[in-house]
């Protein structure tokens, strides 16, 4: 990097930074870097970080707007691993313009829901809410992925304002709608629907902490196998779809209903396995909530002194940056030690720091709730206006469908028109021309068609087109086209037939068209007939076939009318 000073404009985090590379050009760089980013790398967060920034610092010095984009979203996923959300939530109003600008939708979701989460973690309820709503309408058109991911967003908006429960009920929902069975589950949703069930898993757990003091054993056990099962879908969707940081997110939870429920045995090396992966990776919020939890375990194991001065040492070592409720948490591990150790005071003295933190958390919950109305009817109103929005995006895709359809449709023959001739012959002159195949095409026109119309007026005139177009559909095959080119001409595409073959289905259609009862079905004295020109390829080009059986069909007018003639090859 250091070729290049002016890129470096963002600060680097302590300790940690990508390794420098000499002598690399920019764009090798970026690719370097981008590399290095990529959240579902196992790259240590600080590093990935740190990449992230430099990439994006490139990527606009390069004038590459969509890895810019992107490499800002990149760090925001850091900055969320590493607990950093004030930073996050100041990176993230910086990067949605580079987002916007570069037109990336699947990046934009991803913004928002990094926001959402990153302000429900800092207690902005405000910007996670609004962040989560704006995912949520977004995800209406986006397909089960973007479902999933929004409902999983508002859930945890709700889950840290205080009301799990809605959470809780939001995800159920959200996973019956959106989430097949695992084994079936496309590729697209693996993730997502990882994400909602380890937030499902995580949000019983929530409400099992609420209970653990409250001797209500039926309700706990109840939240707890809840948490399990979510837990364990979660954990097998892992398999299938292995990412380093869920794996920690999944382990670490699952440890934690099993340890509840009493399985000590099992939870202790989900939970010891989680925290060696959190701290590896450098997932430092993850890692301090698993310690509150190696703690717990420790408690439950006999060995109150150890996870006592664990408790102590976490607490230093989170100061100021500690999440609110891993706080409460690591306190409230601290009191069980203090209890189980004899340590009256000692034990008080966590309690109340708990509660103190406890009680300041609900206040703003309850703030937030009044303010924010965040209501059964708040959540079914988004829910509903999302469903609202995806009805009218299916609509909308139905109506430009019947346009498109309408476009390419002769509404009298109901027959393809010159659009659809131009759009179905592309395809089958590229696929001849690929395979060396032969195609034919020919143009019908009916003969005097005018004295029709003079003597039996419109309507017979149309009747003998319709009668025509029917007759003419039903001696196609499934592959051929036919389209009404105009007026009275028709054009007929004929792919895989030669020469000789394709005379000879002209000769027949010619033969047919004479041979029709046009008086007893279409009412007319007038005799229909009509003549063919036909070339055919070589020459793979729809306007070079078209001049050359315009050219033939002229002729075959001048020699007299009801006959095919071939143009010249
Ligand atoms: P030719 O053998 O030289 O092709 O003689 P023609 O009379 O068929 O050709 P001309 O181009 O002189 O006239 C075509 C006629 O087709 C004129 C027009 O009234 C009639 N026509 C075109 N479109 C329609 C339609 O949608 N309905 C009806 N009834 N007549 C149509
Ligand atoms: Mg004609
Ligand atoms: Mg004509």
């Amino acid at each position: 990097m250091r070729r290049y000073p002016a890129y470096r404009r963002l600060a680097e985090p302590p300790g940690l930074s990508v390794p420098q590379e000499a002598s690399s050009s920019p764009a090798a760089e970026l690719e370097r870097c981008l590399a290095l980013a990529a959240p579902a790398g196992s790259a240590h967060a600080d590093v990935a970080l740190s990449a992230a920034r430099q990439a994006r610092a490139l990527a606009l010095a390069l004038g590459r707007d969509t890895e810019a984009g992107r490499a800002g979203v990149w760090a925001c996923a850091h900055l969320l691993r590493l607990g950093r959300y004030e930073e996050l939530l100041q990176e993230a109003a910086v990067g949605r313009p580079l987002v916007a600008r570069a037109g990336l939708e699947a990046e934009l979701r991803e913004l928002l829901r990094l926001l959402s989460l990153a302000g429900s973690e800092a207690g902005n309820f405000e910007v996670a809410l609004k962040a989560a709503q704006e995912l949520v309408a977004l995800s209406a058109e986006a397909g089960d992925d973007a479902a999933l991911t929004a409902a999983l967003a508002l859930a945890v908006c709700y889950e840290r304002m205080g009301d799990s429960w809605q959470a809780m009920r939001l995800l159920e929902e959200a996973l019956r709608d959106h989430g097949q069975a695992g084994a079936e589950a496309p590729e697209s949703v693996l993730l997502p629907l990882l994400m909602a069930s380890n937030g499902l898993c995580a949000t019983a757990l929530g409400i099992a902490h609420r209970l653990l003091d409250l001797d209500d054993a039926a309700e706990l056990q109840a939240v707890l196998g809840l948490a399990r099962l979510a837990g364990e879908r979660a954990s097998e969707l892992l398999a299938r779809m292995p990412d380093p940081v869920y794996r920690v997110a999944v382990m670490g939870n699952l440890g934690e209903v099993l340890m509840y429920q009493g399985d000590l045995a099992a939870a202790a090396p989900l939970v010891q396995g989680a925290y060696e992966h959190a701290r590896r990776l450098g997932l430092r919020a993850y890692a301090w909530r698993i310690q509150a939890t190696l703690g717990a375990l420790q408690v439950a194991q006999g060995e109150a002194l150890a996870a006592l001065h664990s408790m102590r040492e976490l607490v230093a070592e989170m100061g100021t940056q500690a999440p609110p409720q891993t706080l409460v948490r690591t306190h409230h591990v601290a009191y069980r030690a203090c209890s189980a150790l004899g340590r009256c005071d000692d034990a008080l003295g966590h309690f109340e720091a708990a509660e103190r933190i406890e009680r300041r958390r609900t206040m703003a919950q309850l703030r937030a709730q009044s303010t924010l109305f965040v209501t059964r009817t708040e959540a079914q109103r988004a829910q509903w206006q999302a469903e609202q929005a995806r009805r009218e995006a299916q609509e909308q895709r139905e109506r430009a469908a019947a346009a498109a359809e309408h476009a390419e449709r002769d509404p009298l023959t109901g027959l393809g028109n010159r659009r659809h001739l131009q759009t179905r012959c592309a395809e089958l002159l590229r696929a001849a021309r690929r395979q060396q195949r032969p195609l034919a095409l020919a143009l019908l026109d009916l003969d005097r068609f005018k004295d029709v119309n003079d003597t039996h007026g419109h309507a017979v005139g149309d009747a003998v087109l319709v009668a025509l177009a029917q007759l003419l559909r039903e001696s196609m095959r499934t592959d051929d086209v036919l389209v009404r080119h105009g007026g009275e001409e028709f054009v007929l595409v004929l792919p895989g037939l030669a020469t000789e073959a394709a005379v000879e289905v002209c000769e027949r259609l010619r033969e047919r068209v004479a041979a029709f009862p046009w008086q007893r079905d279409c009412g007319t004295s007038v005799p229909v007939t009509a003549s063919l020109g036909l070339a055919t390829a070589p020459a793979y080009e729809l306007e070079t076939l078209l001049a050359r059986a315009d050219e033939a069909l002229y002729r075959a007018k001048s020699a007299g009318r009801n006959r095919v003639l071939l143009a010249p090859a």
